[in-house]
């Protein structure tokens, strides 16, 4: 049975959620602080949901501690006055986030999302495939729905990292580490440019650049690849 981990310290938002994954099928535990949950998610739960403002130890915390021994995948719940941790817990390896409050069938697609890039496998192979668009990445080929497109190899590499990982929150920092090998902290600029090579790829594989199907802003965090 496929295990949730639930961190969350209000009652009244974990009781909704636990049910919620139950009748989906999931083996949910529940803990209520930082600390009991960094223990649990090392006895190697499938997925954990990680509350951001636990007692004892706070999300961040248990998310930057867990990383060093796991990769268990980690949805974040952030509050609003929270917004800016979002980031930090992207960039410490959080798979996804959703921000209080949403209902319960949100947390259940988003882990449902994130079983299902899982299941897919990390992507290493020859081949990417997200929707109609198609990598070919021996040959640092893309087509969509079958077209040939021409692409960059920073815009490649852009849109392989996207299309491993369909349906991630990737922040541009993320991206940029991807592109060059090291993060965002050159500034802005660096910021602008990966915008820039989103702007350039809209234009080489959505059909309506301005109505972007698979390349999706995620506002004030980067961007995500979406296959549905
Ligand atoms: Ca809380």
């Amino acid at each position: 049975m496929t295990k949730v981990l639930l961190a969350e310290d209000d009652p009244a938002i974990s009781d909704p959620l636990a049910r919620a994954l139950r009748r989906e099928g999931y083996d949910v535990d529940v803990c209520t602080d930082g600390v009991a949950a960094l223990e649990e998610a090392l006895r190697a739960p499938d997925l954990l949901v990680l509350d951001l403002g636990l007692p004892k130890m706070d999300g961040l915390d248990v998310t930057r501690a867990l990383r060093q021994h796991s990769s268990v995948p980690i949805i974040m719940l952030t509050a609003r006055v929270e917004e800016s941790d979002k980031l930090v817990g992207l960039e410490l390896g959080a798979d996804d986030y959703l921000t209080k409050p949403f209902s319960p069938r949100e947390l259940v697609a988003r882990v449902r999302a994130v079983f299902r890039r899982i299941d897919r496998g990390p992507g290493r192979g020859d081949v990417v495939r997200a929707g109609d668009v198609v990598l070919d990445v021996p040959r640092m080929r893309v087509t969509v729905a079958g077209r040939p497109v021409e692409v960059t190899s920073t815009e490649f590499t852009l849109l392989s990292t996207l299309m491993r990982q369909p349906g991630r929150v990737f922040t541009r920092a993320l991206l940029l580490d991807a592109v060059h090998g090291h993060g965002g902290d050159e500034g802005a600029a660096f910021a602008r440019a990966v915008d820039a090579h989103v702007k350039n790829l809209r234009r080489k594989i959505e059909a309506d650049p301005h109505a972007p199907r698979h390349l999706l802003t995620v506002y004030g965090v980067g961007y995500r690849f979406t296959d549905l």
